[in-house]
């Protein structure tokens, strides 16, 4: 991958010999972190503990007691798309090696009990996964003529509706999320606009890590700026469901409460790679390794990090100095943190609240910067 990667890029080497030793042992220095070592639990900040999307299939929201049986239950939840009454047509042949079902109530509150128990550990990762499918048994792989993976997918409605309840656990215990979403882009937007919305400021005291953020130059301006109404909404990796790829609706408001975290391994695959490290504000780029043998995760790191002084410009002390920053700010403690910035919109609201005479004509949705001095002159 690193290999690949610089010879993509001109003059790659020339930017690499910036980096001394030095470097490496500063860079490394503050690497032993739940967002950046995204294997490993570290004591010093915190283990993370969360359900992943890719687990989400044995969860069932019937309570305890009254647990489905397993084919029941994943014949509810893997239905055939031709026929959403009837099983998946894949599913008897690997009904017999999927895990029996597990309460969701049991679960969080398991997670509950973990979280409470390690003060400084964060929710993660939770969330989107649109490609994820089941793998198929190990006597089906063992025949390397066969896919690795069944055509079982887990439905969107599932994993959203897990997501939301750990991240209800997440606000109601103050701890930071570490978001995982891949072929997703609309349906995160949304999400996290409907966690905006709905949620409050338990939602923006968070911060969120948009790990391994696997989305579009644009879908990561919109996350940060939010969005105008003519835009499109979704990136161009998925396109929007018909009817909804312009924002006639709603717009989607700034969440200045995200991170955006990359990894070589992941988001290097894509051409566009450098222009989304570009179109990160710099106060919320964070790197990690997302790699699974820890004896690989520093070089990982140290790749990751070459390509954001790469893409960025900025020569290896700044680019310590900035992540290093970005991640000290992540983990800060909720109650050392200023209170969330609210947009003009959001003030607005509160102002109309406040004063029950303000006229119709004040309450266009744009959070432009025009906005305070408009009412300044009014
Ligand atoms: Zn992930």
């Amino acid at each position: 991958m690193r290999h690949e990667l610089v010879a993509h890029e001109p003059g790659a080497q020339q930017s690499r010999s910036r980096c001394e030793p030095g470097h490496r042992r500063s860079f490394l220095r503050f690497v032993p972190s739940f967002i950046l070592r995204t294997t490993l639990a570290d004591e010093r900040e915190g283990p993370r503990a969360g359900l992943h999307p890719w687990f989400s299939h044995p969860i069932s929201f019937s309570p305890p007691s009254s647990l489905p049986p397993k084919d029941e239950h994943y014949s509810r939840l893997f239905t055939d798309p031709a026929n959403p009454d009837a099983p998946h047509p894949s599913l008897a042949s690997l009904l017999p090696y999927l895990p029996d079902p597990v309460s969701f109530d049991a679960f969080l509150s398991d997670l509950e009990h973990n979280l409470v128990s390690h003060p400084s550990s964060h929710v993660g990762e939770i969330g989107l996964d649109r490609a994820f499918r089941i793998p198929n048994p190990p006597h089906v792989v063992a025949d390397k003529a066969n896919p690795k993976n069944s055509d079982l997918a887990t439905p969107l409605a599932h994993q959203l509706r897990i997501v939301e309840a750990q991240v209800d656990l997440a606000i109601r215990l103050g701890r930071n999320i570490s978001l995982h979403s891949v072929r997703a882009p609309k349906e995160t937007v949304d999400m996290l606009q409907g966690f905006k919305d709905s949620k409050g400021d338990g939602w923006r005291r968070l911060h969120v890590c948009l790990h391994s953020f696997g989305g579009s130059p644009e879908s990561a301006k919109q996350i940060q700026k939010g969005a105008s109404r003519s835009r499109p909404l979704s990136s161009s990796s998925s396109p929007s469901p018909r009817g909804t790829a312009s924002l006639t609706h709603r717009s989607p408001a700034a969440h200045p409460n995200t991170f955006f975290s990359f990894a070589t391994i992941i988001s290097g695959r894509s051409p566009h790679f450098h222009a989304l490290l570009r179109a990160i504000e710099p106060d919320r780029l964070l790197v990690e390794s997302d790699y699974s043998h820890t004896r690989e995760i520093d070089n990982q790191l140290w790749d990751v990090f070459e390509e954001v002084q790469l893409a960025r410009g900025w020569d290896a002390d700044e680019t310590v100095r900035r992540l290093e920053d970005n991640f000290r700010r992540f983990v800060t403690p909720l109650d050392e943190r200023p209170p969330p910035k609210k947009s003009n919109r959001e003030k607005k609201a509160e102002r109309r609240r406040e004063d029950m005479y303000v006229s119709d004509e004040n309450e266009e949705e744009d959070d432009g910067p025009g906005d305070e001095e408009a009412r300044a002159r009014t």
